[in-house]
């Protein structure tokens, strides 16, 4: 298949999940993850009128998104990869959605670099749902405290949460986690599901699937 045939088979995919969810069309927005793949091969999948697409490197993305951007106007990019304060300033330049805020120093850096630049980039909270060590996010039972000190504290507006479950796990539960601490927290913006399960994730009230290698191919 190719790139433009993989992408109309996520959508498809995700309109049939959306149909038995018995959830509106639309939804549930694909977010393209075109992370180590190159701007050339980017261009198609823009072409045949992707608009969202995710990153999870800053670096990476400085060297190939202010150009694609600049060819068209309307690119929604959001970072979905772990954000070190020192990179503040460039993520709030760059990105339209910042899905991995999960830390007071990190919102801090965020925070004070919006009110510098005067840029409100969307932001999510990243809850680690499978309280896996090696992986970024906070703890659900922390995550209502924590979007709160985001929100009072810091002035800033939380419009979702994010997860990435154990990848040797059933995902529904996790996902299930992630809606319940949503409402808990009167978030309302679900970003969970990439290739291997993202139809399971808009069952699950998905507002947001992040998909990559289903419309790329293989990393
Ligand atoms: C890479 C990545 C994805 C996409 O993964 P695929 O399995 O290629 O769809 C989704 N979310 C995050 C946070 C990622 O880093």
């Amino acid at each position: 298949m190719s790139v433009e045939e993989r992408l109309q088979d996520v959508k498809d995919r995700i309109a049939k999940a959306e149909q038995y969810s018995k959830r509106s069309a639309g939804s549930a927005v694909l977010v393209a993850v075109s992370k180590t793949f190159e701007a050339d091969d980017i261009r198609p999948v823009i072409a045949a009128g992707q608009r969202v697409f995710g990153e999870n490197r800053v670096q990476e993305s400085q060297s190939k998104w202010p150009d694609l951007k600049s060819e068209t106007s309307d690119i929604e990019l959001h970072l979905i990869g772990p954000l070190q304060s020192n990179k503040a300033a460039d993520a709030v330049e760059l990105f339209d959605v910042i899905e991995t805020v999960d830390r007071e120093k990190i919102a801090r850096a965020l925070a004070e670099e919006m009110k510098r630049q005067g840029k409100t980039p969307k932001l999510y909270v990243q809850v680690n749902t499978g309280l896996e060590p090696q992986k970024a996010g906070i703890a659900p039972k922390e995550t209502a405290d924590f979007v709160t000190l985001c929100r009072e504290a810091l002035g800033l507006s939380i419009e979702g949460l994010m997860c990435i479950p154990p990848a040797d796990e059933n995902p529904g539960p996790h996902f299930a986690l992630l809606a319940k601490l949503a409402q808990e927290c009167g978030v309302e913006k679900l970003s969970m599901g990439m290739s291997g399960d993202f139809e399971t994730a808009v069952e699950f009230g998905a507002t947001s699937v992040r998909v990559g290698s289903a419309i790329f191919g293989s990393r």
